[in-house]
C-alpha cells in the first residue's frame, strides 16, 4: 500500500514525476528539484488533490511558467502542481454569449492569449506585452507595469479552494494592488477578461510599441525572473520609488556573486550566467538589500518568490 504524498493521487487522473528538475523549468534555469511534480489531467483530479493535500497537511505549490520563481538549490518539498494539460490551457471567446468576454484557463500562455485576442480585434491586455506568464501566474501576481496591470481587464476569477470547491469571484469582490491581489484560495483555475473591440492593426501596433519599450528598458534576452525587488514606498514622500533607481544610485550595477549579477541594463534585474546557482542569486539579493538600506535607509522587499524546503 502506498503511504505519504504518493498515496494522495494513486487513484487520480494525474501525471506524476518524482524528483523532477524544477529549477531548470524556471526562467532563471537554476535551482534544485521538486520531490513531486504533479500534472493533473482534469479539473476533478485537481480538486480532489487539493482537498487531500489540505487534509493531510502536505504543502502544495502551483507552478505557472516559472517567470517569477527562484527554486532553492536543495529543491522543494510537498507537491508542486503544473497546470499544463490541455484542460488547463483552453481559451474561449464569448463563453456566455457576451462577445467581449474571453475566458482563459490558468495554464494558458499570456503572450499567446494576448496575440490571439489582438488578431481578433479585442483590446484590453496590451499592458501584458513582454511579460512572460501563464494566466494564473499573471493574475496571482497582478503582473504589469508602466502601462497597467492584468487586473485592469479582469471580469471574474474562478478558483479552487483548499477544500477543493470551485468558487467564482466577480471583479467587484477582487482587489488588484501593486503585485498582489486579495484572492484567498491556493489555486486559480480560470479568469474571464472584459475586452474592448478595436481595429486589429491599431491594437497590434500598440502591443508592438509596449513590447519595444520593454525590450529597450529591460534585459529580456538574459536569464532572470524580472524585477528582483518591489518598488518600495519612500517613508518621507509616501510614494513608490523605483527600486532599480535606488540600486543604481547605491552603485550596485554589475555587482556579482558567482554566476549571478545585477544587470547593467536594468539595476532591478539580477541575471545569471551558465553555471550559476540559486545561492548565487540569493547572495546578490542579500547584498543589494543590505547596501541599499545603508545607502538611503529604505528596505527593499523581494518581488521574486523563493521556494525552499520547509516553507510554502
Ligand atoms: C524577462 C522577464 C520580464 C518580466 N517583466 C515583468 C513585468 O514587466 N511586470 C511584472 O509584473 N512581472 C514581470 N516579470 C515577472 C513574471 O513575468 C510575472 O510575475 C508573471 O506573472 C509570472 O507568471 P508565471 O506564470 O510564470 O508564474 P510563476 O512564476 O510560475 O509563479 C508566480 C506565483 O504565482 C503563483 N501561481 C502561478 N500559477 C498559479 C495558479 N494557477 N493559481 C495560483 N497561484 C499560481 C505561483 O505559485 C507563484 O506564487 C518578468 C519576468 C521575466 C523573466
Amino acid at each position: 500500500m502506498l503511504t505519504g504524498p504518493a498515496s494522495l493521487f494513486s487513484d487520480l487522473d494525474v501525471d506524476v514525476k518524482p524528483d523532477a528538475p524544477l529549477g531548470r523549468l524556471t526562467w532563471y534555469g537554476v535551482g534544485g528539484r521538486a520531490d513531486l511534480l504533479v500534472r493533473p489531467a482534469t479539473i476533478e483530479a485537481l480538486q480532489t488533490l487539493a482537498r487531500r493535500c489540505a487534509r493531510s497537511g502536505i504543502p502544495l505549490r502551483i507552478f505557472g511558467s516559472g517567470a517569477n520563481l527562484l527554486i532553492a538549490d536543495e529543491g522543494t518539498d510537498g507537491i508542486v502542481i503544473r497546470l499544463d494539460h490541455p484542460a488547463f490551457r483552453e481559451v474561449r471567446y464569448n463563453p456566455t454569449g457576451t462577445e467581449r468576454l474571453l475566458k482563459a484557463m490558468a495554464g494558458a500562455d499570456m503572450a499567446r492569449t494576448l496575440m490571439d485576442a489582438t488578431r481578433r480585434g479585442l483590446g484590453g491586455l496590451a499592458q501584458m506585452a513582454g511579460i512572460p506568464a501563464t494566466i494564473g501566474g499573471a493574475v496571482r501576481m497582478n503582473a504589469g507595469g508602466k502601462f497597467g496591470a492584468i487586473g485592469d481587464a479582469v471580469e471574474s476569477v474562478t478558483c479552487i479552494t483548499a477544500g477543493g470547491q470551485r468558487v467564482t469571484y466577480p471583479a467587484g469582490e477582487l482587489r488588484f494592488e501593486y503585485r498582489r491581489t486579495n484572492i484567498p484560495d491556493p489555486i486559480i483555475l480560470s479568469t474571464t477578461f472584459r475586452l474592448e473591440p478595436g481595429d486589429p492593426v491599431a491594437l497590434r501596433r500598440r502591443v508592438k510599441e509596449i513590447f519595444a519599450f520593454k525590450k529597450s528598458s529591460q534585459p529580456l534576452g538574459e536569464n532572470s525572473a524580472g524585477c528582483a525587488f518591489k518598488n518600495p514606498v519612500d517613508p518621507v514622500t509616501e510614494q513608490r520609488v523605483s527600486a532599480g533607481r535606488l540600486i543604481d544610485e547605491a552603485g550596485l550595477k554589475g555587482l556579482t556573486r558567482g554566476g549571478a549579477k545585477v544587470s547593467r541594463h536594468h539595476a532591478n534585474f539580477i541575471v545569471t550566467e551558465p553555471g550559476a546557482t540559486a545561492t548565487d542569486v540569493i547572495g546578490v539579493m542579500e547584498e543589494v538589500r543590505r547596501r541599499v538600506l545603508d545607502d538611503c535607509g529604505i528596505e527593499l522587499e523581494r518581488e521574486i518568490e523563493y521556494w525552499r524546503r520547509g516553507e510554502s
